[in-house]
């Protein structure tokens, strides 16, 4: 049986940055000139966008990989290469994102043109014209792109219904939002329509619209994962109010009721304490007397109780014209997910520091707190120079450093800082 698509797998990488250059300004009559050689481009970001035109995620069925353009190298004349293209990556609004790594939520794209970052494009390595110093006015050497952000991701459809409609199967759900809609969106692409919440879009006279959501199968035991109704209850989990389906040609229309509100209840009591108006249906198949008693009965247990047909359109206007004022009044619940974990995607993280060989002799550190250090070093102050190599050794810096084969008198480059490797000293002086 082919699945029901609401949560898809998806892999995406991010654009290389492209690697500094090596070059040297060529002039007439100049030997050689000072070193011209330009930064790598950045790579490519991956966007997700929430568009309220989509309404399912089978795109991404067919198309399950992405890989953003990478950054261009430098070039010589102190041009920078041109930065990778980003890929923006269109999503139903209410499509929460999971990292596969860890299960977590890492993204909730609840609204129309929510825009989220998800994988960054790496950083272009400078030229070496960036490393010219008073010092070094030739430098040999450039730095190499930045690797691209690999992530693997499951996306997980929840529609953000404005009301959600409950009622036993044959209530007349289906049959109540075909009456009322006016447009359906595409939820038909699915293999099995009918094990799809059924969605109605409602024009209200003031053209500003809402949407009524089924849920379907709701039976006993929906909240233990029996049958449809618990894959499906999350599917209404933000929306404004309920709509409670009653046929009261059947005998068991109370006790019916009272049965799926207790399931309601053990499901999720923030569901079970959202507003409710109860729809009495199949007024065309009763008398007025019977129609008359059975309100009154509901009354016992809801002040908004309205008898309508399905069939004919009986109060069906009376009841819409509720149901806008309830639109209006009622806001969705502010109950935003939890945002667990973010990674890929933040320059800003002060503790990571990126460490490369440039040559046999030169080795370059990276890194937001590092260029934020460096940038605020006075490298003619030896005091400052001190605490800089005693925030860099605490790091850690220098263990990764010799790993890669640091040696005493080699050159490290702390950004844009070019410092001589003296090998093991006191720091606590
Ligand atoms: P759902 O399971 O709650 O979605 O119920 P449906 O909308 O599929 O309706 C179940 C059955 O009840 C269908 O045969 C409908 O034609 C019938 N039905 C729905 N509304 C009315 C109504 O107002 N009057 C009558 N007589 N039958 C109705
Ligand atoms: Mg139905």
């Amino acid at each position: 049986m082919a699945a029901f698509i609401d949560k898809v797998k998806i892999k995406l990488e991010s654009g290389r940055g492209g690697n500094g250059a090596v070059a040297w300004r060529r002039e007439k009559f100049v030997d050689k000139g000072g070193p011209a050689g330009g930064d790598g481009g950045r790579g490519g970001n991956i966007y997700f966008v929430a568009d309220e035109n989509m309404s399912t995620l089978l795109d991404f069925t067919y198309k399950s990989v992405y890989k953003a353009q990478d950054g261009e190298n430098g070039q010589n004349k102190n041009c920078h290469g041109k930065n990778g293209k980003d890929i923006f990556l269109k999503t139903p609004v209410g499509v929460i994102v999971r990292d596969l790594k860890n299960g977590k939520i890492i993204a909730d794209l609840d609204a129309h043109e929510k825009t989220i970052l998800i994988a960054k494009g790496g950083r272009g390595g400078r030229g070496n014209a960036r490393f010219a110093t008073a010092q070094k006015r030739a430098p040999q050497f450039c730095e190499p792109g930045e690797a691209p952000v690999c992530r693997e991701l499951e996306l997980e459809l929840r529609l953000i219904a404005d009301i959600g409609l409950l009622g036993m199967p044959n209530a007349g759900k289906s049959s109540f939002i075909s009456k009322i809609s006016s447009a359906k969106p595409k939820i038909a692409d699915y293999p099995f329509t009918t094990l799809v919440p059924n969605l109605g879009v409602v024009r209200k006279p003031s053209g500003d619209g809402f949407v009524v959501a089924d849920i379907p199968g709701i039976i006993e035991g929906a909240h233990q994962g029996v049958g449809l109704g618990f894959e499906f209850l999350k599917h209404v989990q933000r929306c404004r109010f309920l709509i409670h389906v009653v046929d009261i040609s059947n005998e068991d229309a109370i006790e019916n009721y009272k049965k799926i509100n207790a399931e309601l209840k053990k499901y999720s009591e923030d569901l079970a304490s959202l507003y409710q108006v109860v729809m009495l249906n199949k007024t065309d198949i009763l008398d007025a007397d019977y129609i008359k008693k059975t309100m009154d009965d509901f009354k016992e247990f809801n002040n908004d109780v309205f008898a309508v047909s399905c069939a004919t359109g009986d109060g069906i206007e009376e009841f819409l014209n509720h149901l806008y004022k309830k639109t209006d009044e009622i806001p969705h619940p502010e109950n935003p997910l939890k945002i667990e974990y973010d990674d890929g995607f933040d320059d800003n993280d002060d503790s990571e520091f990126h460490v490369a060989k440039l040559n046999k002799n030169t080795f370059l550190v990276d890194g937001g707190k590092i260029r934020r250090l460096a940038g605020v070093t006075d490298t003619r102050n030896i005091q400052q120079m001190r605490r800089l190599a005693n925030i860099l050794d605490s790091m850690g810096v220098y263990q990764e450093l010799k790993k890669m084969g640091l040696k005493e008198n080699d050159t490290v480059m702390v950004s844009h800082i070019e410092t001589s490797y003296i090998g093991d000293y006191e720091t606590n002086y």
